[in-house]
């Protein structure tokens, strides 16, 4: 099959899950079928539109790692891939509707069109837009008129007749063109097109193929097949992709948390995880396989395997791909990802100083102590903090076992010092658990009774990552010193509560 699909965003907004998922579910469709996936900036409507937004729509697929073939960056057969870069075309296309009568200049004021508004509303009546009022003006009158009188180009919809397409997934959809839109603007009155004369000549220009994108467009698309029929043109092939919900529910938005692609970035997911987990919303592709690299998705994506029903996008899911993702890098690499974090959040120093030579290889060999432990790269830093700079001591209560008192902590906790050095030399975790149940057993106490003041002074916390590799990456002297502190702290307390 030849495929030539695009991405046609509008820059009026940050990238957020739904244009993640229409440009991803284009991208594995042009992938599955060696076809091309085109990049196209919809940015007719001047008034939302802001360059940061295009600059968010790079910096973002440039980190999920999805490329076009074409598009504004990369070039093509096709360019400008800008559509304020292509308004000549518009018009010129424009014209072309206007001659063969497809089209009409109306030349009524907004003040008119608001009086008919008022009008309707003040007489309760269901009909709304355009009154059709331009639209039997003679030809050759309203292009002497236009000359020099403000005015817009509305398509001149055909009455009395229907319009029917096939979705791909919806199946066979008709409207009657009476209820459609009445006679909508091709040409604003600033000469700029708007976004249906603009997309049907961009797809029809640029050869595409197959329109897949969200389902809120739907009913914009007897419109589109208007404006073909009108060109005398094949329409591409419609599939109007399953709407994406929240769990309540309602439509996908920012009441249900960060719905900016750039919100989950700076959150700490991993772009490996967000695109495993979106192409599966209201996608399926093997049977039982839960994992699947960009790659893998694109050789597995079918057409076929669409579901109807809308997708819900549920963040404890994603969450769980998240963390499986973290757990699948090396640790060189989760080190290189997790950086920028610990940097953030001043894990060196400074908030955003970098490590110095002995940090960055403490950093990296504290990988594998938290890999199975978080779910987010944003939550690293504060886990290994302990290991960059002393914790605070903290209150006696914390270092004490189940049900034992002040003065036996500190008889526990003294034994525990004992035997640091012993467990700073061990390199592997079996070899000094055992020399731990050995030592408890001699003095007749429990493993965890021994184990749990020493990591509360060690690491700061009773919960921690795992205690014999951080005494070893900390080293006998930096160990012993915690406890030195922590003991002090301890003593004085059972100073005061004695005196
Ligand atoms: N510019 C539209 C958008 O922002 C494109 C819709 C379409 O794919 O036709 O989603
Ligand atoms: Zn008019």
């Amino acid at each position: 099959m030849y495929v030539r699909v695009r991405y046609a965003p509008s820059p009026t907004g940050l990238q957020h899950i739904g244009g993640l998922r229409t440009a991803l579910f284009n991208y594995l469709f042009a992938r599955s079928q060696g076809g091309t996936f085109i990049l196209r900036l919809e940015d007719t409507d001047r008034s939302r539109f802001d360059q940061s937004f295009v600059k968010n729509l790079y910096d973002t697929f440039s980190w999920l790692g999805i490329q076009w073939d074409e598009g504004p960056d990369t070039g093509g057969p096709s360019a400008p891939y800008i559509q304020s870069e292509r308004t000549e075309l518009y018009r010129k296309y424009a014209q072309q509707l206007l001659a063969s009568g497809s089209a009409y200049h109306c030349f009524c004021s907004t003040e008119r069109l608001e009086m008919i508004r008022a009008g309707r509303e003040a007489a309760h009546s269901s009909e709304s837009g355009y009154d059709r009022h331009c639209r039997d003006i003679p030809p050759s009158e309203a292009a002497a008129r236009a000359h020099d009188e403000p005015h817009v180009i509305r398509l001149k919809i055909p009455l009395g007749e229907r319009t029917e397409f096939t979705d791909h997934l919806l199946g066979s959809i008709a409207w009657d063109n009476d209820d459609v839109n009445p006679d909508p603007v091709l040409i604003k009155s600033d000469g700029f097109p708007t976004y249906h004369l603009a997309n049907v000549v961009d797809d029809h220009c640029m050869g595409i193929t197959h329109v897949l994108r969200a389902q809120e467009w739907l009913s914009s698309t007897p419109l589109h097949c208007m404006i073909y029929r009108a060109f005398g043109w094949a329409a591409p092939l419609f599939c109007h992709l399953p709407m994406v919900l929240g769990q309540d529910g309602k439509k996908l938005s920012k009441r249900h948390g960060s719905t900016s692609l750039d919100e989950f970035r700076r959150a700490g997911y991993l772009p490996q995880a967000l695109i495993n987990y979106v192409a599966l919303l209201g996608a399926s592709y093997k049977e039982g396989v839960e994992f699947y690299s960009l790659d893998e998705l694109a050789q597995h994506f079918n057409q076929n395997k669409l579901n109807k029903a809308p997708a819900v996008f549920d963040y404890k899911k994603l969450e769980w791909y998240n963390a499986q993702y973290i757990r699948m890098q090396s640790d060189e690499a989760l080190a290189v990802l997790a950086l920028p974090f610990a940097r953030e959040q001043g894990l060196f120093g400074e908030p955003d100083a970098p490590p110095d030579p002995a940090q960055t290889a403490l950093f990296g060999a504290a990988m594998p102590l938290i890999k199975e432990r978080v779910s987010f790269l944003s939550e690293i830093p504060a886990k290994i903090q302990y290991l960059f700079s002393e914790p605070a001591v903290p209150a006696p209560q914390e270092f004490f076992p189940k049900k034992a008192t002040l003065q036996k902590t500190i008889e526990l906790l003294s034994l525990a010092q004992s035997i640091i050095p012993t467990l700073a030399g061990f390199d592997d975790d079996a070899a000094a658990e055992q020399y731990v149940k050995d030592t408890a057993e001699r003095s007749c106490v429990k493993i965890g009774d021994l184990m749990m003041p020493l990591r509360v002074a060690i690491t700061g916390s009773r919960i921690s990552p795992p205690l014999f590799a951080s005494i070893r990456l900390l080293g006998q002297a930096k160990c012993c010193a915690s406890v030195d502190r922590a003991l002090c702290s301890l003593r004085a307390t059972a100073g005061t509560v004695y005196l």
